[in-house]
């Protein structure tokens, strides 16, 4: 019997160290040390040994019994250890992996200029104003001195929610907004989207952007608009950047203005882009008609003031040398990209 626990003690050993994951040292626990296990199965036959014998080999199955367990329960312990390594090596971030490409987003061009020329007017101590794009025919057209039947409405055909309320053709309605509520000294810039019932070409789109400006005080004169537009066109386009004011109709200024720039390409000189020309027109301006002024309760015989707008395409396309206005609204990711 005693050569069956040693053989038992040596077996279980060295089954416990070739085991390789803890289910199946679980089953060697149960073969050797359960109930019915190997070890219990040699200690029921101890009835049949001597009284001598029994103490003798009562004492050696206990450290067998130790034994194997102390060996198990290192077994344990390595396996605890070795797969919490195995764990650790399968988390591992491997550094030497190309690392995944954030694309950063940019601002669109039309953004870009518009942020531009809010910081020249800012500036030159303008505030931003904004107002609605679904307007009032009142505010889109009346106010701004173009009563029902009036042939400049054709001109701004626009898309009509109600017979009164309308996509607004012009950021001028800003300006209307802007007297009513405030009294002057007014400086306001109000830069947004307007739309017109046009078709889409290379020039032309049912929406685009326009800046307004509007300055009403005492005293303001043509020579306080050309001084303002010359500054805010040689901040965009140099100092040596001129511009040209020729004699217009608009409703609601009087006199009125179609401004041009020199052309950025030849200044001034004459090529292709501006047609021979020299100058290229960017933008109408004029003397807000004293009409307005009144319908907005300002005192035309004390205030006076001159507006302008700007529309934000044309500024866009001439700075980047843009030939084609659907490119701005396309979202072409390889257009885009360029900026
Ligand atoms: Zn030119």
């Amino acid at each position: 019997m005693k050569e069956q626990l040693e053989a038992i003690q040596k077996e279980a050993i060295s089954a416990f160290e070739s085991c390789l994951d803890t289910k199946e040292l679980d089953n060697l626990r149960v073969k050797f040390l359960g109930k019915k296990g190997l070890l219990t199965g040699i200690l029921k036959q101890m009835g049949k040994l001597s009284a001598e014998e029994r103490p003798v080999i009562g004492q050696l199955a206990n450290t067998v019994r130790s034994k194997i367990e102390t060996a198990l329960s290192d077994k344990q312990k390595k396996l605890a250890e070795s797969m919490l390594e195995a764990k650790m090596k399968a988390e591992t971030i491997d550094i030497t992996l190309p690392g995944k490409k954030n694309k950063l987003g940019s601002l669109h061009p039309l953004s870009i200029v518009e942020n531009e020329i809010k910081e020249i007017f800012l500036g030159m101590g303008f505030e931003i104003a904004d107002g609605p794009e679904v307007e009032y025919d009142y505010y889109n057209f009346e106010a701004l001195n173009l009563p029902p039947d009036h042939p400049a409405r054709d001109t701004q055909d626009t898309f009509y929610i109600t017979d009164n309320i309308l996509l607004r053709t012009q950021t001028s309605s800003v300006q209307v907004h802007v007297m009513e509520n405030k009294k002057p000294p007014i400086r306001v810039i109000a830069p947004g989207c307007v739309y017109r019932s046009d078709a889409v070409d290379a020039t032309h789109s049912p929406l685009f952007h326009q800046i307004e400006g509007l300055v009403v005080d005492k005293g303001i004169t043509m020579a306080d608009l050309k001084g303002t537009l010359e500054q805010l066109m040689q901040r965009l386009y140099g100092e040596e950047c001129k511009i040209r004011l020729r004699p217009h109709h608009f409703p609601f200024t009087e006199p009125s203005a179609e401004v041009d720039v020199m052309c950025f390409n030849c200044h001034g000189k004459g090529c292709r882009i501006c047609k021979g020309e020299g100058y290229i027109e960017l933008l109408g301006a004029g003397m807000v008609h004293p009409k307005v002024l009144e319908g907005c309760g300002i005192d035309s015989s004390v205030y006076s003031g001159f507006a302008f707008g700007l529309g934000l395409e044309r500024v866009v396309m001439r700075r980047y040398n843009i030939d084609d206005l659907r490119l701005l609204f396309e979202n072409d990711y390889r257009f885009l990209e360029q900026f």
